[in-house]
């Protein structure tokens, strides 16, 4: 078998009958359809079942959709103006049934001719408990001709420009029929192995791609659709799984050989914890790949709260026990900030000295610390992206951390493994949790870590959904809450475009709650994106030390800040917020053994969407479960935390709706891999041309 043939795919659609370079025009602008390949995988959304003839007196209201073959017997124009409509009486042997139309009577009345045959095809509704097409399809029936269609008729989805030149959402159906006659069964080889693949129930290509279009039965047209579902997801997760072999293979990577004194001392002297089962099991996985000489990819997934940072250090110190330098990258500069704090204390105390560059830190303070890290006299360096500049140069870097990953592009960490040869090792570290089937598709080419635990007496986080008549009863439960001696957050949100009418409300809530809790009995912290970073500092910093009670800000503070003081969280205008960011903004309290609670304050009238959030909130605190549902309400393109990602292009298959089949996929293309990790048994050859042939959906180049 060869693929040559897919040259024949690879023809400009103008080429096809019926197309010309007017309309081609439009499929290349309108649909990105540039070739008949793309023709054959522009795939139609919904079917018209002509394939039975209903008869009258079977119909009934729940039908949808009915197709009837009979005699047309009389037609008249009734009623005035607005009201004006033809009625037309059609009969078939079991009974008479009304067609009605009320637009378009001159120019259906001259095609229609009582005592003829016709076949009528529309949506069926009852008046006064008959039933009734309203502007059905009509077509005159000629003699011999056979009435059922063989094939269900295909819809796809088109554009107004595309209407007005002839190509409706059925006209396109006609190109493709066009096309699919033109093609042999041998112009659509099969690339899968199905042999292997039993006992999967899976057509063959060809015959799916004929099936998916013009099914004979909606029974194939599903078993069409699961077979071209299965390719997309079993392709995917090859190339996935290649680019990760590959890695593991041929990369080279630096080699922390031992665990040396500076971790066992951390780890045995001076943790005022222990740690979970799950850091345990995470800092082993770490510690074996690590010690490969192959370069580490690894994505840590963890919910809120579950304890990254401190194995992120204990990471850190693996390093530097075996010569090498590391840093952490985090995306804003209060996060700098709360690491550098954080782990200087803890590292202090076993004589390594910690460096921080973030954009605010002073002309000369950075040129030293830039020395410092080129002629490796210092460690370890925390910073925003200010780390991946040109002129940061490290001696010896061997490990890289990036906190909340979601907020850097691939191209930006590229940029820091860059910085040394070997490249250093790499863990990347989410702020809330992926789907899994996120998780799979968009980051299966990393190596994947789970802290699928939380430390121990950690109670759940009361999460009640408020509108603003209960605001009162809300201060007053801040205010006793503060007079336990906790503190409080007051989230705003902050939604780029209308930056300035957020802006005015958060100065607006600011004041109210200033007015209800006035100084000197009370302090309040305010800080957002519109401060210079040294106020937000000096602002972040006083809570953080307990000097103020309340904070009150707008999503800046959202990631990784913790204060295990603080005991409230209100998050104001709720429901202008997505269930990930919600999540991740709860997770800034019931950081302590303290009993917390998250206030989400919305309006009063809300979408189903909104109110779907707000009860998931209010339902559950596992991120994990969140992160699905999120998935579900949204789509994964709109998910935090999606790569820009070619992986997620599925034209057919949905990772909400198909997650087992992408469970089957993946584990088809490991037990493939592992018999033939090159492809090069003859059973694969047609699989590793289809794979080359089709490289533009992803690229096979190493991330992160
Ligand atoms: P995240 O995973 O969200 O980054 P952090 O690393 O900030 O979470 O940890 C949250 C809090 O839990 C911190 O106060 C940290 O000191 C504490 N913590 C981490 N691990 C443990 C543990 N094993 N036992 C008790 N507390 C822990
Ligand atoms: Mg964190």
């Amino acid at each position: 078998m060869s693929f040559s043939s897919e040259q024949k795919l690879q023809q400009p659609i103008e080429y096809l009958k019926g197309v010309g370079p007017l309309r081609a025009e439009l499929l290349k602008k309108e649909l990105g359809i540039f070739t008949f390949g793309d023709l054959l995988e522009y795939y139609p959304f919904r079917h018209i079942d002509r394939t039975r003839i209903n008869t009258i007196d079977s119909l009934l209201p729940d039908m949808d959709f009915v197709q009837l073959a009979g005699t047309l017997v009389s037609s008249e124009v009734v009623g005035q103006r607005a009201g004006k409509r033809l009625l037309v009486t059609f009969k078939d042997r079991t009974g008479t049934i009304e067609l009605a139309w009320f637009q378009g009577i001159n120019w259906v009345q001259k095609l229609l001719q009582p005592g003829y045959s016709y076949l009528v095809y529309g949506r069926i509704s009852f008046f006064n408990g008959r039933p009734q097409l309203v502007h059905p399809e009509i077509e005159k029936i000629e003699p011999e001709q056979p009435l059922e269609k063989k094939f269900l008729e295909p819809v796809y989805a088109t554009t107004e420009k595309l209407k007005s030149k002839g190509l409706g959402g059925r006209a396109l159906g006609r190109l493709t029929q066009t096309l699919l006659a033109q093609l042999k069964d041998s112009d659509l080889p099969e690339p899968l192995p199905l042999d292997e693949l039993k006992p999967l129930p899976l057509l063959e290509r060809s015959r799916a791609l004929r099936q998916i279009h013009f099914p004979e039965t909606p029974q194939l047209y599903q078993q069409a659709l699961q077979r071209l579902k299965f390719e997309e997801l079993f392709i995917s997760q090859l190339r996935m799984q290649l680019v990760r072999m590959q890695r593991h293979r041929f990369s080279e990577g630096v080699v922390f050989e031992k665990v040396g004194d500076r971790f066992n001392e951390l780890y045995k002297h001076h943790l005022s914890f222990e740690l979970t089962g799950a850091q345990k099991r995470v800092i082993k996985e770490i510690r074996a790949d690590t010690a490969k000489g192959k370069q580490m990819n690894r994505l840590l997934q963890g919910d809120v709260g579950s304890g990254k940072t401190i194995v992120a250090v204990l990471t850190m110190l693996l390093a530097i026990d075996n010569g090498y330098q590391t840093c952490l990258m985090a995306p804003t500069e209060i996060l700098c900030q709360q690491h550098y704090a954080s782990v200087k204390g803890l590292l202090e105390k076993v004589g390594v000295s910690v460096g921080l560059l973030t954009g605010s830190i002073k002309t000369k303070e950075r040129k030293q610390l830039l020395a410092q890290l080129a002629d490796g006299s210092l460690s370890l360096v925390i910073g925003t992206h200010a780390l991946i500049e040109e002129t940061v140069a490290f001696k010896k870097l061997g490990l890289v951390i990036i906190d909340e990953q979601h907020r850097f592009g691939v191209a930006q960490r590229a940029q820091l493994w860059k910085k040394s040869s070997p490249p250093p090792h790499m863990l990347v570290m989410t702020a809330t949790p992926i789907p899994r089937t996120l998780a799979m598709t968009a980051y299966g080419d990393l190596d994947y870590s789970i802290i699928d635990e939380l430390p121990p007496g950690r109670q759940p986080i009361k999460t009640v959904h408020r509108f603003e008549k209960d605001r009162a009863k809300v201060m007053d439960f801040i205010k006793q809450e503060i007079e336990l001696g906790r503190q409080i957050y007051i989230i705003y949100p902050l939604i780029e475009e209308s930056a300035k009418l957020d802006y005015e409300n958060l100065m607006k809530g600011y004041e109210e709650v200033k007015a209800f809790f006035p100084e000197p009995r009370y302090w309040i912290s305010m800080v957002h994106g519109r401060q210079p970073a040294e106020q937000k500092e000096i602002n972040m910093k006083r809570f953080v030390e307990g000097d103020t009670q309340i904070m009150v800000a707008t999503t800046v503070i959202e990631v990784g800040v913790n204060v295990p003081n603080a005991s409230v969280m209100v998050i104001e205008s709720a429901e202008k917020f997505g269930l990930s960011q919600l999540h991740q903004l709860r997770g800034r309290v019931g950081r302590g053994t303290e009993k917390s609670y998250c206030v989400l304050m919305t309006g009063p009238k809300l979408g189903a969407d909104a109110r779907e959030r707000m009860r998931i909130m209010t339902h559950t605190g596992n991120g994990f479960e969140i992160a699905e549902k999120d998935l579900m309400l949204r789509g994964p393109g709109e998910i935090e935390g999606t790569r820009q990602s070619g992986a997620l292009a599925f034209k057919l298959a949905s990772l909400v709706a198909d997650r087992s089949l992408l469970e089957v996929a993946r584990e088809k293309a490991a037990q493939l891999l592992e018999a033939d990790p090159g492809l090069d048994q003859a059973s694969h050859v047609s699989l590793k041309e289809f794979m080359k042939i089709r490289k533009g959906a992803l690229s096979w180049s190493k991330i992160s």
